[in-house]
């Protein structure tokens, strides 16, 4: 089945990680009275922006096959779901710094960042690429080939829940250097207490759309998604388990250190 054969039930009725995520923003970001310019991301929100294009002319280092496998998840009508180019450098760049062996990517969309995250690990590194659409995953495999770096991306296609419990039933808790989170909603804080169990002490966790285009500020009551981020957001807080920064990077990044 291609990507776009792909009916509106069964985007509804697939009610688990990925699709519904697609369709539960982009159906909030239609009703969004927020403009786009609350996502500072650079292939969408901050397309345009000055700013961001000098930020990309004097930062963004993108690997040959990353590029190629950006531009042709530009050509997908899901696109500004992906994950930003300067955003996956950032989080390359922090499981570089802790000398990142072991990676957990819950959503992966075409694979850009599970790509960044792979070039980045050393040669026996692995990350471990949790989604239930391999359609879309599809899209980035031939990219994984081009850089050389296959073998370190582990596909796990089923429910990313079930990903988590069979690591954890396989004793790989506490083994795990950088999670990150990027999937429905209304997992989140399921996804953050299993990654949590997964991390070691130092690990990160980075947690995508915490700010949800600006709609955790007030949150609709009928909006079952921006509460799920905003119960997360308000539980990190205060949460001793961890060190923590939300960064306005993209649509919102907490960084979530274990302690
Ligand atoms: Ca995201």
């Amino acid at each position: 089945m291609s990507v776009r054969s792909i009916s509106k039930e069964a985007l509804i009725g697939s009610a688990t990680l990925g699709v519904v995520f697609f369709a539960g923003y982009y159906f909030g970001k239609k009703k969004s009275k927020h403009s786009s310019m609350d996502i500072f991301k650079s292939h969408s929100g901050a397309k345009d922006n000055p700013l961001m294009q000098y930020v990309l002319n004097h930062s963004l280092r993108e690997h040959p096959a990353l590029k190629n496998l950006r531009l042709r998840t530009m050509e997908d009508s899901w696109s500004f779901i992906m994950v930003a180019s300067e955003q996956a450098q950032l989080m390359a760049n922090l499981a570089k710094l802790i000398q990142a062996k072991k990676a957990i990517e819950i959503g992966v969309y075409t694979g850009y960042n599970a790509l960044s995250m792979a070039l980045t690990l050393p040669d026996d590194g692995t990350v471990i690429a949790c989604d239930v659409n391999e359609d879309y995953v599809n899209i980035g495999k031939p990219f994984w080939k081009e850089a050389g770096v296959e073998h370190k991306i582990d596909l796990r296609i089923q429910p990313a829940l079930k990903t988590l419990d069979d690591l954890l039933e396989a004793g790989e808790g506490e083994t795990f250097d950088f999670v990150f989170i990027d999937a429905d909603k209304a997992n989140y804080d399921n996804y953050y207490e299993k990654s949590l169990q997964l991390l070691r002490k130092g690990g990160i966790i980075c947690i995508d759309n915490v700010l949800w285009s600006g709609k955790v500020v007030n949150p609709a009551p009928d909006d079952i998604d921006t509460q799920a981020i905003d119960k997360l957001n308000k539980k990190l807080y205060r949460d001793v388990r961890i060190s923590l920064s939300m960064l306005t990077v993209g649509d919102g990044l907490t960084l979530a250190i274990k302690l």
